[in-house]
């Protein structure tokens, strides 16, 4: 059953705006920085960062990005129609008894330990093929990969490797939005001893941050996903990155006030002076987090409007008694984010970080794509 007759799509709320064409243009950005010999691909997992890994997929395909990243055997199920003919790397790689779906259907696991490596041998063994694998190193983040010790025991077993189809080693950077912290570097050592083990094979190191740590970093591929939407590489330095996202909140209801008056649940905030709120449909329900309650802010145009009081499930309140009250009418916008406002700048009065902003951002506002069309 479809509501559609009741609604104009303007009467629908908030809108979420996401431009293809900035995500493409960030990543002809990151290429651009890339030696001779190494490729970026693509990281689309969570789909593509909230932003709709069914749209952004296809738009940095047919921009000519060959290698797209998931964290799940769910999320490649779901873009392999999409990406005919070309790769999609599972960064979670396998859970025991999943091996012949990856198989099936043309993903290549990342294999992020002994066991994992071992189950991908054995389906070999069953099915007589070598299939494609990304082995996972790890070199500092005690997350995914193989200790040190275990990549000597793997590079010593040359009957477990000729089952295997390696076609690449990877890491993955602990630091690398600090340039200047020495972890990188070490990393980069113990990758480069590690991977010797493992010669012929391709390699990656570098997410959005390492790949600004500089060529020495790169190795075959990089696999940036929070620089393409957006998010600041390095947080102490200007941000080379396009904005993608823009999030406008609907006005439903503006309301005057009296000195005094408090606002939202638990009366966090009380009006030093009679004024005037907006109050918009969004709330913590949609990804505005509940932090931004007294400390977020909006903007109408180019004025700063602050949020008063506590985010609710479905609604916030701005300060608007600064803008003119011809400016300002039920139904008109606020920018939540925008040109002046950016994912960055709203993680940072949330007290989190642009990747939590953007995985947040809610399935209730309207979406709308530009850009990034196939022809
Ligand atoms: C998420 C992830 C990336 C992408 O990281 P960004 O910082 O978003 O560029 C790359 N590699 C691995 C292993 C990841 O988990």
């Amino acid at each position: 059953m479809s509501f559609s007759m009741y609604l104009s799509p303007e009467d629908e709320g908030s809108l979420l705006s996401i431009d293809l064409q900035a995500i493409v243009s960030n990543w002809q950005t990151l290429t651009a920085r890339l030696s001779p010999g190494c490729q970026a691909g693509a990281v689309v997992k969570a789909d593509a960062y909230g932003l709709g890994a069914d749209r952004v997929a296809p738009a940095l395909a047919a921009a000519g990005c060959r290698r797209f990243f998931v964290a799940s055997l769910e999320e490649g199920l779901r873009l392999r129609p999409l990406l005919a003919g070309l790769e999609i790397l599972v960064l979670n790689g396998p859970f025991p008894g999943t091996e012949a779906a990856f198989a099936a259907h043309d993903l290549i696991p990342v294999l992020n330990s002994l066991e994992q490596v071992a189950g991908w041998a054995a389906l070999a063994d069953k099915t007589g093929t070598n299939r494609a694998c990304v082995l996972h190193l790890d070199t500092g983040m005690a997350r995914l990969g193989l200790r040190a010790e275990q990549a000597s025991l793997l590079a010593a077993d040359r009957s477990m490797l000729s089952r295997l189809g390696l076609i690449m080693v990877m890491s993955h950077l602990a630091s690398a939005d600090q340039p200047n912290d020495p972890l990188n570097s070490r990393q980069l050592a113990a990758f480069q001893k590690i991977s010797q083990l493992f010669p012929g094979l391709e390699t990656s190191l570098a997410a959005s941050s390492g790949i600004f740590l500089g060529p020495a970093w790169h190795g075959h591929w990089v696999r940036p996903g929070a620089a393409l939407y957006g998010v600041a590489p390095n947080a102490d330095a200007p941000n080379p990155m396009t904005q993608v996202v823009r999030l406008q909140g609907k006005i439903i209801q503006l309301r005057d006030v009296d000195a005094g008056d408090s606002v939202g649940y638990g009366a966090t905030h009380h009006m030093a002076a009679a004024g005037r709120l907006a109050i918009v449909a969004a709330g913590y329900a949609d990804g505005y987090f509940r932090s931004l309650g007294n400390r977020g802010y909006g903007f109408v145009g180019e004025r700063r409007v602050p949020v008063v009081g506590r985010v609710s499930m479905d609604l916030i309140a701005f300060d608007v008694t600064a803008i003119p009250t011809e400016a300002l009418s039920p139904g008109a916008m606020i920018d939540l984010i925008g040109p002046d406002l950016t994912v960055d700048d709203v993680a940072a009065a949330a007290g989190t970080i642009g990747y939590e902003v953007l995985t947040a951002l809610g399935r209730r506002y309207r979406r709308h794509y530009r850009g990034g069309s196939m022809a």
